[in-house]
């Protein structure tokens, strides 16, 4: 018993056109085989363009109305579900950039789909684009950068130089349209005859075929294989940025693709980033932040050395002018917030103790009471120079 396409879309079975594309749509996205990497998927995406192929055009789902899902099922082929339907204007609408790699996709569920898999009329794919991924850490986003990566791709047939003909074949007339480059069809649909008169996929029209073709790509043009690439990532990239390698991807004779790489950086232990800006915490012992010192800071540069000014509180910043990311397409530089920590130890040594109450004693003393003001007020409000 076929599913129902009402079911398999979720929808009932009076949705509107806007229901039944709205449902397809989110499955679409949930199933694609770009997105989702179940085993079960593929089934399940090549069904629900199945019941969208039938249920968003006007005639076919008046024909699935009136048959049901199983005489339905008996009385059309799976072509006829998907004549006229444009996966690829559906897909790109849905904001997938990519074409499908009809070479590679998994079981050729689109060879089936569009019935490509007649061996020597098999349509030769466009050159797919391939996106890959590629980590760095915050250090490496600082300066460009170069980083190798592994692609499998088709690449052209250096034998025959992408043409798929091989070097020295002889010139024929085409076998399939005798010469004439175009074929008529007579098709008998679902929805009536159809007669098409579609140009030659052998000799595409010019009535004439090479002999032979190339051996080595059997007339491809093209040959799997893995290749190392260079990545060149510029300074300053951000997490989730997306590159353009154009002409790394496949190659076709039509069309050869391009490769995207996404950039993943990711979060670093030390550092934390708001766009060009670097923040980062300095702990710092508690009679420096009192007397004033020196302290050593990290930054994405190297060791840094700051200055802690007397009385310094806790939560206060000093900013490393530059020492920030470098801006995006730009020779500029964001800064590096640190931002202090007053460490107070947590046990003391009598000697120690000692110390801190005597200095208890004499700042209460000098104070008046605990919540006074401090030294400099007094002498102003007394007058005293
Ligand atoms: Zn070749
Ligand atoms: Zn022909």
């Amino acid at each position: 018993m076929p599913k129902d396409y009402y079911d398999v879309l979720g929808v009932p079975k009076g949705a509107s056109g806007d229901d039944i594309k709205k449902a397809y749509r989110q499955l679409a996205m949930k199933y694609h085989p770009d997105k989702n990497k179940d085993k079960d998927a593929e089934e399940k995406f090549k069904e629900i363009n199945a019941a969208y192929a039938v249920l968003s055009d006007e005639q076919k789902r008046k024909q699935y109305d009136m048959f049901g899902p199983e005489q339905f099922n008996q009385k059309y082929s799976e072509q006829d579900i998907f004549r006229g339907f444009d996966f690829k204007d559906i897909f790109r609408s849905m904001g997938f950039d990519f074409d499908i790699d009809f070479n590679e996709t998994p079981n050729d569920i689109f060879d089936d789909l569009f019935g490509f898999s007649s061996g020597h009329s098999r349509r030769q794919a466009e050159g797919a684009d391939k996106l890959l991924q590629i980590t760095i850490d915050l250090k490496q986003a600082t300066q460009d950068t170069t980083k190798k990566i592994s692609v499998t791709h088709f690449a052209k047939c250096d034998a025959c130089r992408g043409s798929g003909v091989e070097p020295g074949s002889k010139v024929i007339t085409c076998d399939v349209c005798k010469g004439h480059g175009q074929i008529k069809n007579v098709q008998r649909t679902p929805f009536g005859i159809m007669q098409t008169i579609t140009s030659c996929p052998k000799c595409r029209g010019g009535g004439k075929i090479y002999e032979q073709l190339c051996r080595k790509c059997s007339g491809s043009g093209r040959i799997k294989k893995q290749d190392t690439i260079d990545v060149k990532i510029p300074k300053g990239v951000e997490d989730g940025m997306r590159l353009r390698l154009a002409g790394e991807g496949d190659y076709s004779q039509h069309r050869v693709g391009d490769i995207y790489i996404d950039v993943h950086i990711p979060k670093d232990r030390e550092f934390s980033r708001k766009g060009s800006d670097i923040y980062y915490n300095l702990d710092i012992p508690f009679y420096i932040a009192i007397l004033g010192g020196r302290m050593t800071a990290k930054t994405l540069y190297g060791d840094e050395e700051v200055i802690i000014k007397k009385g310094t509180q806790d939560n206060e910043r000093i900013v490393l002018k530059g020492k920030g990311m470098p801006k995006f397409g730009s020779g500029s530089y964001g800064d590096q917030i640190i931002s202090i920590g007053i460490k107070i130890p947590r046990a003391l040594t009598g000697e120690e103790s000692a110390l801190i109450e005597r200095f208890q004693q004499i700042h209460g003393t000098a104070r008046g009471n605990e919540n006074g003001d401090d030294k400099e007020d007094k002498k102003r409000r007394f007058g005293i120079f």
